[in-house]
């Protein structure tokens, strides 16, 4: 059991989201005593006068009774321990036999497994887990207390008590408990709250009023890309692990997702897609949001990754506005060319209608709103790549292609890697709502297939309809 003492009242608490569990803790706030560690289901395989069976062993006990008459004056971090009110040496009372218990163990398990296939699991998850049973100090007041005393007498049996053919085991163990020593047994905890800050910055500069940014806010508001998704399990703590993703990897992360957005949504895009409209107002908001960077910076020595954002942002706007002025004046002479409009081109002019008020021709008695309803999300859920399925644009266009039968070209569904199944599934979804409630007959599965098919770019009739099932829970 962990013995922990919060020793800051004022200590503030980090939550992941989503996750009541993984609480973040400054590890200026608490401090974890030690505690006992418990070896199960293990052959004792050692000398049974053990720790007094010979002079390697018998230094054990010595060393402790040496290192623990000198605590806390061993050194200059543990001394301030001596002024902290939290601090008394009852605490330590039971750490000699707890530190020879943890030894015995360690050599016993060493021994046991180290002919083992999965010998260096086994036995790093133990080391872990003995070296976490020696608690922590509250940042500045130095490392785990004893467990150099632990780790050196590790060190002295790994290097003298087995035979040669066990060497190239031995060493690997000895470097990865010279891994832990490297790093003075403060927790990472700090490191967390760097990369949330981090994140939140670029959260603040990123342009999202932008209107054809916006959908994407809520996406990357929601999450916090801080742990790197790899679980490890110890068998001997019992404790699951994910790792914290470092600074680099986020950084890396932040300019990659900024790249991406970039190059995916913009005016090009919307144009590519028909769904170009409001130039000016677009241009309004860029300027705006090129002013709010200018104002950012205004005054501030800025040297971190947020230099390349800025840089990169300038960049995006001022392509962004020579595109938009650029294609302005020819959209509108497009707009104004009656031949390439076919009949009834008030209907064409895609701002002239309102979704909402289109007849749904394509299931006359469903009212259209529940079509609007049910393919929203497209728009507001981001693909795997991070941009939505599709721009609210797009979902404007399908609508009033699709029910209102409108003569709008076909769209494109963005979607990332894996994902088709998942699109599928919305379509196969509408299908059954349709066929129980609106349609005179269920058997019109056609129809829907090809209400993807025939609205959407790059979709195959055949693959759809092999795959047109719902997918329970893909889109909650
Ligand atoms: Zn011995
Ligand atoms: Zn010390």
């Amino acid at each position: 059991m962990m013995n922990i003492d919060i020793i800051n009242p004022n200590a503030k608490f980090y939550r992941y989201q989503n996750d009541n569990k993984l609480r973040w803790l400054s590890n200026d706030d608490f401090v974890i005593w030690h505690s006992r560690t418990e070896l199960k289901d293990e052959k004792y395989l050692l000398k049974p006068n053990w720790p007094e069976c010979c002079p390697g062993h018998r230094s054990l006990p010595d060393n402790i009774v040496s290192y623990l008459s000198m605590f806390p004056h061993c050194c200059k971090s543990h001394k301030t321990l001596v002024d902290a009110d939290w601090f008394t040496l009852e605490k330590l009372k039971r750490l000699p036999e707890k530190i020879l218990e943890t030894a015995r163990q360690t050599e016993n398990l060493i021994a046991s497994k180290l002919d083992e296939s999965d010998w260096y699991d086994h036995i790093t998850e133990w080391i872990e887990y003995s070296i976490e049973s020696f608690g922590q100090l509250p940042k500045g007041f130095g490392s785990p207390i004893a467990l150099n005393v632990y780790l050196s007498h590790i060190e002295h049996i790994l290097n003298c008590s087995y035979e040669k053919i066990y060497q190239p085991k031995i060493d690997k163990i000895l470097a990865f408990i010279n891994s832990y020593e490297s790093h003075d047994g403060a927790a990472d905890q700090v490191d967390i709250i760097e990369l949330i800050g981090k994140y939140n910055k670029w959260l603040e500069i990123f342009p999202w009023q932008i209107s054809y940014l916006t959908h994407l806010k809520a996406h990357f508001e929601n999450q916090i890309p801080i742990l790197s998704g790899e679980k490890k399990y110890n068998r001997y703590s019992g404790i699951s692990k994910i790792r914290v993703i470092t600074e680099e990897r986020l950084v890396t992360f932040l300019m990659e997702s900024t790249q991406h957005i970039l190059k995916e949504v913009n005016a090009k895009a919307l144009a590519t897609q028909g769904n170009l409209s409001d130039p000016e107002k677009k241009c309004f908001e860029i300027i705006n949001a090129r002013r709010d960077h200018e104002l950012m910076q205004l005054g501030e020595n800025i040297n971190d990754e947020r230099k390349k954002l800025y840089k990169l942002f300038k960049q995006w706007f001022s392509g962004e506005l020579r595109y938009l002025k650029e294609i302005t004046p020819i959209l509108e002479k497009l707009a104004e060319e009656p031949a390439i409009k076919s009949a009834g081109t008030e209907r064409d002019r895609k701002d002239h209608y309102e979704i909402e008020k289109l007849h749904n021709e394509f299931c006359p008695r469903m009212p259209i709103s529940e079509a609007v309803q049910h393919f929203k999300i497209l728009t507001s859920t981001p693909s795997k790549n991070n941009a939505p399925f599709l721009t609210e644009e797009a979902f404007k266009s399908f609508i009033a292609r699709a029910f209102g039968r409108m003569d709008i070209g076909k769209q494109k569904i963005n979607f990332g890697r894996g994902e088709t199944n998942l699109i599928i599934s919305l379509f196969a979804e509408f299908f059954q709502k349709a066929s129980r409630q609106w349609e005179p007959s269920g058997q019109c599965k056609d129809k829907y297939v090809s209400l993807l098919t025939d609205n959407f770019h790059d979709w195959k009739k055949s693959k759809v309809s092999a795959n047109f099932k719902v997918r329970p829970g893909a889109w909650q």
